[in-house]
């Protein structure tokens, strides 16, 4: 179906390609499903998962860094196969496919299927999530202004996806059952690719996204054609990872709680046979090219630090707001996994603003120095969460207020950063290596979830009972926090003052 080609629809919305907003929608809705149900996951673990071992924190954290690790680097590899093999439009459907069905496994109550679930999204989220960002991309000429608006009004999208789906997807949990929050994921990834299937429908896309012109798709492998062996080994390859995912379990229920769990021990071969690839790149690279790569890698290791942080919301964090917040008659702990997106909806178009506004006047601050704030912002917002402990009621609750201005700073944070490394990135990498460093830049996310995983397993409580809190857990997050906020505030800081130097390397890129 995809493989038809339809001339490019001229029509514009808002001075966009229509096809963006196919693009955008379908986005919305697939991150829709992704943070529903990261909003249930943590809670879900703890409760009913592994709710009968003492050390379910522990089990949690570590599942679910295994889970975040695998679901960003899988990126990687679909990003390779849709270059070499299907093309973005089939990879945005295998992948919206698996997770829709990963979704909807989820929502069958049984530990097996658990694990399935996962693997079944972490696999179509490697189609979906990469393909579907180059795809914006090539909506445009080169060197079009309107591009990076274009990636703004996109951002809003996921974001607009991860505001409504916590709020929704935890509202259904707590008022009919777990199963129907995440059956509403699922339902919300159909929808996703519903939009974008319409979108090819009505050919908004024109000749973009179609399988690659070395006919690849449709040559043979131990005589299959490799259009059908991909989704194949696609689904198979779903028990082999729901089967690293969940060895942690078998550790787990042994009473051993030393970290033996196979994904670190994966992610730490990735990180080395990364490094020394780059080393290796640069060694080979020119001066001025090999100065460029040097700040990129060095602004993707401190983006990994930012989501390390940032990413502890999905667990740490919603733990913290179940157990210490006082969320009475406001929202649900697994709902207030919406508020970093809201607060991206609220602060992207003004943070952009005043980019451009300083721009004018020369004033724009260089990428070093945003991301120095960025990580100041982070570490700022951690310090907010340390010191609601004293603020904490006699049941040893902190006041909501303290949460959400911690998410606000975090989400300036983010703006600081994100969008701003990701456009540098295409800057300073050389052509040749583009796609690979972007590669590298979703694995900053993955390795990020290893540093979330750690510090969850730090700050785990043991305990079965179900209404663990109060004074028991508090001050364990909030010494915890301000760790956190140190580290941050440090690494802030350093960048900060590295920034001159920095500068100097990237010359002309900004
Ligand atoms: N919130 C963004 C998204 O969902 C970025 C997340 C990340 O890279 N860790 O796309």
């Amino acid at each position: 179906m995809s493989d038809v080609i339809k001339p490019a629809s001229e029509k514009q919305i808002l001075g966009h390609p229509q096809g963006l907003f196919y693009l955008f929608f379908a986005e919305l809705w697939e991150r829709f499903s992704f943070y529903g149900m990261r909003a249930l996951l943590t809670l879900y673990m703890v409760n009913v998962i592994f709710e009968a071992l003492a050390e379910r924190d522990y089990a949690t954290a570590a599942v679910y860094a295994s889970y975040g690790s695998l679901v960003y680097a899988s990126t990687v590899i679909g990003g390779r196969i849709s270059d070499a093999i299907l093309g973005m439009r089939n990879s945005v459907f295998l992948g919206g496919i698996l997770m829709a069905l990963g979704h909807f496994v989820l929502a069958i109550e049984n530990d097996i299927a658990f694990f399935l679930a996962l693997s079944l999204i972490i696999v179509g989220n490697g189609f979906f999530k990469p393909n579907i960002s180059t795809f914006v991309g090539t909506l445009y000429e080169k060197g079009d202004p309107k591009k990076d608006s274009g990636f703004t009004i996109f951002y809003m999208g996921i974001n607009i996806g991860g505001w409504v789906a916590p709020l929704l997807c935890g509202w259904l949990a707590a008022a009919y059952g777990w199963h129907y929050g995440f059956g509403l994921a699922g339902i919300g990834m159909l929808t996703g690719l519903i939009f974008f299937w319409s979108g090819i429908k009505k050919g908004v896309f024109g000749d973009k996204g179609l399988p690659p012109e070395n006919g690849n798709i449709h040559k043979t492998v131990m005589g299959i054609k490799q259009g059908i062996l991909v989704p194949v080994l696609a689904v198979l390859s779903a028990p082999v990872i729901a089967y690293l995912l969940s060895s942690y379990k078998a550790v787990a229920t042994d009473g051993l709680f030393a970290d033996q769990n196979i994904v670190n021990v994966i992610f730490k071969f990735i990180g080395i046979a990364v490094l020394a690839y780059l080393a290796y790149i640069m060694f080979k690279a020119t001066l001025d090219e090999r100065k460029k790569l040097f700040v990129a890698v060095l602004i993707t290791f401190f983006m990994t630090i930012f989501w390390g942080f940032h990413e502890l919301s999905g667990s740490v964090i919603t733990l913290f707001a179940s157990r210490n917040v006082s969320l009475d008659g406001i929202m649900t702990a697994a709902q207030t996994n919406s508020l970093n997106s809201m607060w991206i909806i609220i602060l992207a178009i003004p943070i952009s603003m005043m980019w451009t506004r300083l721009s004018k006047s020369g004033k724009n601050p260089r990428t070093p120095y945003k991301f120095g704030l960025g990580l100041l912002f982070a570490g700022i917002s951690f310090y907010i969460l340390a010191i609601s402990g004293n603020s904490a009621n006699e049941n040893g609750l902190v006041p909501f207020a303290y949460l959400l201005l911690m998410y606000f700073l975090l989400s300036v944070g983010e703006l600081f950063m994100s969008p701003v490394g990701l456009s540098k990135i295409t800057d300073l990498s050389p052509i040749r290596i583009v796609a690979f460093m972007m590669g590298v830049w979703f694995l900053s996310s993955a390795f990020a979830f290893q540093v979330v995983g750690f510090i969850g397993k730090q700050l785990a409580i043991e305990s079965t009972d179900k209404n663990v809190g109060g004074f028991e857990t508090l001050a364990v997050y909030t010494d915890g926090f301000e760790l956190i906020a140190y580290y941050s505030i440090g690494a802030g800081l350093i960048v900060l003052l590295a920034s001159p130097l920095i500068k100097k390397l990237m010359g002309n890129v900004h």
